[in-house]
């Protein structure tokens, strides 16, 4: 469903888009690199507006939080697309391939109604990117707070500060995916940049929204020790050790069919590091150990 887009401005004859770090510059009758966004008669519009591709109900731990509401369902849902383009993406059938997807409308308020059905304490933008359906998730995570329904959101961080910070209020918790520990792996594995991910974690914790991070091990992109090493010395130097931790296992997906599984001992010993260095809460996912 087509919808005014939210954070934009026209320079000339185009719209520079300010939702993402991308900060596209969408000339008239095309769209920016989310496929999502685009520039008609000079207004910036979004396609991702209640056509849901993906509905169900989690348990939290799935998203993964372990220590947010432990034990409990959260509805989760998403709408087609992304704005990055991970090379090893698990959900490349609603990130990348938007236009093949089956959709089903349903607004705000039934999305809160469905979850009040199915007692579910929690709502979760996932599955896909949610900064590309930002203006739904705000609308949803608006009226979730009415109904005292707490809401999480499952994101990549690429995200500018200024949505962020008008999404916070409405927003308690968050699992950030750092894909990689250098600027270099960060561009050949998504196309994105590391540093606004970092941002978008400092300022989340710093307004009190429940974080945990998650850092896939993709071999020959992001599994080295200098990359673990170094991500975890800035967790240490944010003064950020008490953030939860999920080192995953990478699978052969998408574009990286030609890699192997993560060795079970790359992951044990970023376990063992981020331990030895004085993270608190450190977990491996997609395994176990
Ligand atoms: S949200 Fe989409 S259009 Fe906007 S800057 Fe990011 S990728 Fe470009």
């Amino acid at each position: 469903m087509k919808k005014n887009a939210l954070f934009w401005e026209l320079e000339q004859d185009y719209i520079r888009c300010k939702l993402c770090p991308h900060n596209c510059f969408i000339k008239p009758n095309h769209s920016g690199i989310c496929k999502v966004r685009y520039n008609e008669d000079f207004v910036l519009y979004t396609s991702a507006y209640q056509n849901i591709c993906a509905l169900a109900i989690d348990p939290i731990e799935k998203k993964p939080l372990y220590h947010f509401l432990p034990g409990t369902k959260t509805l989760s849902f998403a709408i087609a697309g992304c704005n990055l383009k991970c090379k090893n993406c698990q959900n490349s059938h609603i990130s990348q391939q938007i236009d093949c997807v089956d959709t089903e409308n349903l607004t705000p308020q039934e999305i809160i109604t469905i979850c009040l059905a199915r007692n579910c304490p929690s709502i979760s933008f996932t599955y896909s990117e949610p900064t590309i359906f930002y203006e739904f998730m705000l609308e949803t995570a608006e009226l979730a707070k009415i109904h005292h329904i707490k809401t999480v959101m499952v994101s990549n961080g690429y995200i500018c500060k200024e949505p962020l910070l008008k999404l916070i209020p409405f927003l308690d918790a968050a699992n950030i995916d750092v894909k990689a520990f250098s600027e270099h792996t960060y561009y050949e594995l998504t196309g994105g940049k590391l540093k606004p991910v970092l941002e978008t974690i400092k300022t989340l914790i710093q307004q009190n929204v429940h974080v945990e991070l998650t850092y896939l091990m993709v071999p020959n992109y992001s599994d080295d020790i200098i990359q673990i090493e170094q991500f975890i010395d800035w967790l240490i130097s944010e003064k950020l050790s008490f953030v939860p931790l999920h080192f995953t296992r990478f699978f052969p997906r998408h574009q990286l069919t030609n890699l192997y599984p993560t060795p079970i001992d790359h992951i044990r010993k970023a376990l063992e590091i981020a331990q030895t260095k004085g993270i608190a809460y450190v977990y491996a996912g997609n395994v176990s150990l």
